[in-house]
């Protein structure tokens, strides 16, 4: 085993649902991977200080403490404090790091390999963008980068060397039946669960209580996410995803509804062959796939169960029920600043809806109003884009006053 060369993993929002079963897949790879070691190089956390101890404190267990652990909110404790509790594990003084700016120090860091970006949200922008920047392999759960910067990130890895590997379970799908095929798809085809109002009536999500909407029918995950998933939002925010994933025009991007989560997207060639991948809805065959890339490796996540019958449906999505489609598709299609408006005004809106200030059908048509406020530029560079989230929060909870 001691032949073996160590891959060294930062996973950013290492305490999220992402973060933790990503943790998860390093322990397990480091166990049975013939070729190369693994190890929790680096692990952040914002506020959740006990899951951050218990990654921390099993790393250290199964033999290597993280080098670097980041508290991304330094206000939580203090720096005394913090170094008693994770200098139990072997911190040193120098490896515990405080504030935002230390997510991009690890994510540009010499000795790191892969970077996990698993924060959620515009949070997660600049220090993927750091880890493009320095030509790291991404390991990309962040989302939300491509949807504010696509265009830039895109660009920036081509000139970098870095490589995005998608860990969202449909582009994941994608990407495993594009494999190396040396003709181009024509159609992605996502499919989405629908989501825990899949088949509710208008009046139904108009009286939706937060806990209504978290209660996800298939997939365990952090609560932002679960609530754009609600709205199909969430659909939205993949397919601008995949435009830039891929390299693929909006009309080449389409999506049916799947509710048992086990076709986790699709690829249509040129001659009407389609391609599917299946598994169950896991989120650790994603993440360690995209860390293996392009082997394959026995996971953790359990295979699909053959001895029973699998019910699998596919119906086209409702795009009145569900006007976060439309707007996906619209976005996708602009591309420059629109995503940053749109995703800037989402956080805002899930926020104001998941403290009960407003309604769960409220939250699309202020992404949409903000949208309609915004005047778009093509070609924005990231520090415009920076401005435009600001300014988008600022104007998404305007309009939510005037409800
Ligand atoms: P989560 O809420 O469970 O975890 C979020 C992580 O981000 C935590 O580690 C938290 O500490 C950190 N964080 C939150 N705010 C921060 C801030 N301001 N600065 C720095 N760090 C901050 O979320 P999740 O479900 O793990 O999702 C993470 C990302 O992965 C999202 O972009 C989501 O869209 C994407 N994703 C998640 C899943 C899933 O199954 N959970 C699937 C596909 C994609
Ligand atoms: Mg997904």
């Amino acid at each position: 085993r001691s032949e073996r060369s160590t891959v060294n993993v930062a996973v950013l929002g290492a305490t999220g649902s992402i973060g933790t079963s990503t943790a998860e897949v390093i322990a397990h790879l480091n166990q049975i991977d013939p070729e190369n070691g693994w190890r929790l190089w680096a692990a952040s956390g914002h506020s959740n200080l006990e899951v951050l101890e218990e990654l921390v404190g099993r790393a250290a267990r199964d033999g290597a403490a993280p080098q670097r652990v980041i508290l991304s909110d330094p206000s939580v404790i203090s720096p005394q404090a913090a170094a008693e509790r994770f200098g139990t594990f072997g911190i040193q003084v120098d490896g515990l790091r405080f504030g935002a700016e230390q997510l991009v120090d690890a994510a540009r860091d010499p000795q790191v390999d892969v970077v996990v970006a698993a924060i959620v949200g515009r949070a997660g922008l600049e220090s993927t963008v750091a880890a493009v920047q320095a030509g790291k392999r991404v390991a990309l759960a962040n989302k939300e980068t491509l949807v504010v910067a696509g265009g830039l990130v895109s660009e920036q890895a081509a000139n970098s060397g870095g490589q995005l590997l998608p860990v969202d379970s449909e582009h994941s799908a994608i990407w495993q039946c594009i494999a190396d095929s040396p003709s181009p798809a024509r159609r992605l085809i996502l499919t989405a669960s629908g989501g825990p109002f899949r088949s509710a009536s208008a009046a139904e999500m108009r009286d939706a209580t937060p806990e209504d909407a978290l209660a996800h029918p298939t997939w365990q995950m952090g609560r932002k996410i679960s609530i754009d998933s609600a709205t199909m939002m969430n659909k939205a925010l993949e397919i601008i995803e995949a435009r830039w994933l891929f390299d693929v025009s909006a009309d080449q991007i389409e999506v049916m509804i799947h509710p048992q989560s086990i076709i986790h997207s699709m690829v249509e060639f040129q001659d009407g062959s389609v391609l599917a991948q299946l598994s169950p809805p896991d989120m650790r065959l994603p993440i360690q796939y995209a860390l293996t890339h392009p082997r394959r490796l026995a996971c953790p996540a359990p295979p699909l169960d053959r001895r029973q019958s699998w019910d699998l449906s596919l119906e086209p999505a409702d795009l009145e029920r569900f006007p976060a489609l439309t707007l996906g598709f619209e976005v996708a299609r602009v591309g420059g600043t629109a995503g940053a408006v749109v995703n800037a005004a989402n956080e805002v809106a899930v926020g104001l809806f998941l403290s009960g200030e407003i309604r769960f059908t409220d939250i699309v048509p202020l992404c949409q109003k903000t949208l309609e406020n915004h005047t778009f530029e093509q070609r924005p560079c990231l520090a415009r884009l920076l401005e435009l989230d600001h300014w988008a929060r600022q104007e998404a909870r305007r309009c939510a006053e005037r409800l």
